[in-house]
């Protein structure tokens, strides 16, 4: 089972997937994360990349492309993983589908409307030590600028500044949207509101999971 979370930066990809990770047990793979750490480790991709990606541009898709294929191609994939961040137009997409062929999948896209997604976005925070994400507004900890699982310090996304913000929300509208209309041919797509508590969101994505509309669900959940 592949399942591929689609959605505008700020939607809660990123948790989502996290929380599919834990419920149904395939790996999330983030493009941005893999990204990010490569940044992170000065690798001569990451370094590369680094500019794009504080500008709000997408990464070259070969690269990323290449990044997908050597993490799917690890063993704990075999039965299935959760895409956060890829494909993000539609020669990823159907990069996906030559790496991968004939797996199945299930396209969920977490709609949430343009105000909330800036608003989310400027008030996101991430843990510096082992990169939990916050979110001032919604979620603080209890002691403030501190995370609660490893006391790291919060810092924030380079990327989460408006501008960028801007940069990154026009991209997906001209790029990544229209893998909505892609999926949709394919019949493997679906929505799900992304407004509510983190909680109501998981609860309406584990509900398609477990019902079969990708079938996704058999036997994996755990309690
Ligand atoms: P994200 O964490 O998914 O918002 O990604 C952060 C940044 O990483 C994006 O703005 C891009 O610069 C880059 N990136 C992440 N995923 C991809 C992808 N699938 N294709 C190209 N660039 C990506």
């Amino acid at each position: 089972m592949r399942i591929i979370l689609l959605g505008p930066p700020g939607c809660g990809k990123g948790t989502q997937g996290d929380l599919v990770e834990k419920r149904f047990g395939y790996p999330k793979v983030s493009t941005g994360d893999i990204l990010r750490r490569a940044v992170a480790d000065r690798t001569p991709l990451g370094i590369r990349a680094e500019t794009l990606m504080n500008k709000g541009f997408l990464v070259n898709d070969e690269i990323v492309i290449g990044l997908v294929g050597e993490r799917i191609s690890r063993p704990d994939c075999r039965e299935g993983y959760v895409l956060d961040g890829f494909p993000r137009n539609i020669f990823q997409a159907q990069g996906l589908e030559e790496m991968d062929p004939g797996r199945r999948e299930i396209v969920i896209e977490i709609k949430v409307d343009e105000a909330a997604l800036i608003n989310r976005l400027e008030s996101r925070r991430v843990c510096s030590g082992c990169g939990a994400v916050y979110n001032l507004k919604f979620y603080r900890p209890a002691q403030d600028g501190v995370c609660e699982a490893c006391g790291g310090v919060f810092s924030r996304r380079e990327d989460d500044r408006a501008e960028v913000i801007a940069e990154r929300l026009r991209v997906y509208k001209e790029q990544t949207e229209k893998l909505v209309d892609y999926y949709l041919k394919k019949g493997v797509y679906h929505g799900v509101g992304g407004e509510g508590t983190v909680e109501d969101v998981f609860g309406r994505i584990a509900a398609l999971l477990n019902d079969g509309a990708g079938k996704a669900g058999e036997n994996r959940a755990r309690p």
